[in-house]
């Protein structure tokens, strides 16, 4: 078996020329990535360090390999008992379960106990047999979480069911820090959580801001294309992520909850260009899962929502209010 793992991870998307003069950025890992905050002025110390903790308090409540997160406990009570968590959990697992009955499940935030059996996350990730699965994919359904507003408590109903939120936490994390940096005055900067990207205000010659798009075939930081946008947000799902090969079979991380597969849909990222990121980051994985003519379908019925497609014969289809430029001519429009 070979194990690609990109870890950590780099600019998923790089910001190849819209750095200005001044630009002042700091980089920590969090979330199981890299996170990169760009002050483009007032890059003082003390909002580096408001935003880092905001994003750290974030991961203690949300991460799955914390043992005292919110996440956590919810799982180690599935089938026992309600968990009162932090308002901001709950508000993300809310929205979480919108996305699920909006995608019909195709995202789903109780995947978890599919993610574990592949064990992607892990260092020996394998592909598992189809009895294993059919074992468990009933566990997978986000209609057995259970949500009380009132005691901001969360109930997952069946022993062994799990929450994974690592499809859209980390753009909660983002709209969090670019909050930060919003409420500081801060006029221009760049907000880049393993991919989650929030572009703010804007440049100082008013053009719109560049930003690469990860070429899913290359290297970390290389890009064949360059979306052309003004304040916001720009998430990628891609199976370069996680991945692995096993007996000459290529497999990723992101699950088709009705299968308990990779999904094969013939598509090798989407990328959703919108003004939330946390919604952007479930609509980017909830997209791919459900392949481009119905993904495409959810896209376009929610307003002032924009993607990228992009296909394994690296042919590229956008909706229309991107603009968007290919700079590697091995990709091609549709
Ligand atoms: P996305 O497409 O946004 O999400 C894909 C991920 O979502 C998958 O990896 C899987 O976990 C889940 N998923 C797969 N299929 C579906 C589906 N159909 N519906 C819903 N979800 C699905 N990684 C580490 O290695 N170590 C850590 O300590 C760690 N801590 C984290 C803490 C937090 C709070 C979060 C949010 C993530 C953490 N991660 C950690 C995970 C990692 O950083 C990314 O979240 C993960 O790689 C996926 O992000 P993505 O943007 O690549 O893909
Ligand atoms: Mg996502």
């Amino acid at each position: 078996m070979v194990y690609k793992r990109i870890f950590p991870f780099f600019l998923i998307i790089f910001f190849s020329a819209c750095i200005e003069q001044g630009e002042f950025s700091r980089t920590e890992f969090a979330l199981g990535t890299v996170c990169t905050v760009t002050l483009y002025e007032q890059g003082k110390n003390s909002l580096y360090n408001d935003i880092f903790s905001r994003i750290r308090e974030i991961e203690n409540l949300m991460s799955l390999n914390i043992s005292s997160s919110d996440i956590s406990r919810i799982n180690s009570n599935a089938g026992i008992k309600p968990v009162s968590v932090h308002e901001n959990t709950f508000k993300v697992i809310e929205r979480a379960v919108y996305f699920a009955q909006l995608s019909g499940g195709a995202f789903d935030p109780a995947i978890g106990p599919i993610v574990s059996l592949w064990g992607i996350s892990g260092d020996n990730p394998r592909c598992p047999s189809q009895e294993e699965i059919d074992k468990i994919l009933p566990l997978v359904n986000w209609r057995n979480i259970e949500l009380d507003a009132n005691a901001n408590s969360v109930f997952l109903t069946q022993h062994g069911m799990s929450l994974d939120l690592g499809a859209i936490a980390k753009g909660y994390a983002a709209d969090a820090a670019a909050e930060i940096l919003k409420n500081a005055g801060i006029k221009r900067g760049l907000v880049d959580l393993g991919g989650n990207i929030i572009v703010i205000g804007e440049k100082k010659d008013k053009s719109p801001w560049r930003v690469g798009i990860q070429n899913p075939y290359g290297n970390r930081r290389d890009f064949f294309g360059i979306v052309h946008t003004d304040e916001k947000t720009i998430v990628t799902s891609g199976i370069y992520e996680r991945n692995f090969e096993e007996d000459g079979r290529f497999f990723h991380h992101l699950f088709s909850p009705f299968d308990g597969y990779p999904a094969d849909n013939g598509l090798i990222s989407v990328t959703v260009i919108m003004d939330i990121s946390m919604e952007a980051d479930a609509l980017s994985t909830a997209a791919f899962v459900l392949g481009y003519e119905k993904g495409l379908f959810l896209i376009e019925s929610i307003p002032g929502v924009e993607a990228i497609f992009v296909f394994n014969d690296r042919s590229v289809q956008v909706t229309k209010g991107v603009e968007f430029t290919i700079t590697d001519n091995t990709f091609f429009f549709r």
